[in-house]
């Protein structure tokens, strides 16, 4: 009944304007942002969200030259269906063809940036057609380990590479967890800004997995650091990430928002084509250190993982679902 309520709420949030609205003047504050008011001027510029045919997981706005684009399940600590993947891939297009739009924010309304990828709540979709952002065949079809395998590649993978790449600087505010597919959200950002609650988190090899599917673990951390994020599986507080350089800045969890749109509004104030350059460079020695190709061997043993768990357990994640995933990740005492 909560996710019942909850979908509906969203739907009629996000579904009911029929125009893209601009908010040069709009007020922010920590509870619009960050909090679980709703103010109903959050629209969403996708059509299939006004139309009503998909409710709106993420929330998109813009002020001065940011976009925020907030993902929107807070009830489930903003874990990722497919449908919240592909809004969020429309969203950032709507970002890179406003001329207006100088730099983007993602972020997580509620308690959490996101729990990492839906394994089950009531608005899990991976049995429905999706449009696909690549080249890769529906997941619907093949059966074995074909169906993770394009899927994964097309969703997970394809779509955290080409974020990656987009050629306007994005910034991550993190708040609470940031769990295995949150950590893909937050390392495809330029930039990250933590809350003093925040923490990191990749629990999947408790499931038999060596790291979620953008696999950046050695390039965002020191080797053996990775090591401990992947083999123990423990949360790493903010402050210990902003020592490893993994996080730009960690501020109190109230002045999180505020931080996030003074570094925005100063970085909005560079050369466009400057930071477009800047972030190729980078992302091009991140390359060159062998980031893409590790990553693409990594992919290949993640499902490797997958189809050994469906021969010995029949389920791609080895029988543990969203429940036993969150008992396990209980923090220890
Ligand atoms: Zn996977």
């Amino acid at each position: 009944m909560k996710y019942a309520l909850s979908a509906i709420l969203v739907a009629f949030r996000f579904g009911w304007c029929n125009s893209i609205r601009r908010f040069g003047t709009f007020s922010w504050c920590e509870d619009t942002l960050l909090g679980d008011t709703m103010n109903g001027d959050n629209s969403s510029p996708l059509p299939r969200v006004q139309n009503g045919e998909e409710p709106g997981f993420v929330s998109y706005a813009v002020r001065e030259n940011v976009a925020w684009v907030m993902l929107e399940r807070p009830e489930v600590a903003n874990t990722q269906n497919l449908r919240l993947l592909n809004q969020l891939d429309d969203l950032f297009r709507c970002a890179i063809d406003d001329t207006e739009v100088k730099v983007i924010v993602l972020g997580g309304r509620g308690k959490h940036f996101s729990a990492g990828h839906d394994l089950g709540t009531p608005e899990r979709d991976k049995h429905m057609e999706r449009e696909r952002k690549h080249l890769w065949p529906s997941h619907l079809g093949p059966v074995g380990a074909e169906s993770q395998y394009v899927l994964e590649q097309d969703a997970y993978l394809g779509l955290c590479r080409r974020w990656q790449e987009m050629p306007k600087p994005m910034i991550a505010m993190v708040q609470g967890g940031c769990i295995a597919g949150g950590l893909m959200l937050a390392w495809v950002c330029d930039l990250i800004i933590a809350s003093d609650d925040a923490f990191f988190q990749d629990p999947v090899l408790r499931m038999g997995i060596p790291g979620v599917e953008y696999f950046a673990h050695a390039f965002e951390l020191p080797p053996r650091v990775a090591k401990e994020l992947l083999l123990l599986g423990d949360r790493m507080p903010a402050d210990r990430a902003y020592q490893l350089g993994m996080v730009n800045r960690v501020v109190p969890r109230d002045q999180l928002e505020k931080e996030v749109e003074s570094i925005a509004n100063e970085v909005a104030d560079r050369p466009g084509f400057g930071m477009m350059l800047t972030k190729q460079a980078i992302n091009h020695v991140e390359d060159l250190r062998g980031k893409r190709t590790s990553m693409d061997s990594v992919f290949h043993m993640h499902h490797l993982a997958h189809a050994h768990n469906q021969l010995t357990s029949d389920h791609i994640v080895g029988g543990l679902d969203a429940k036993a995933m969150a008992a396990a990740n209980k923090p220890k005492k």
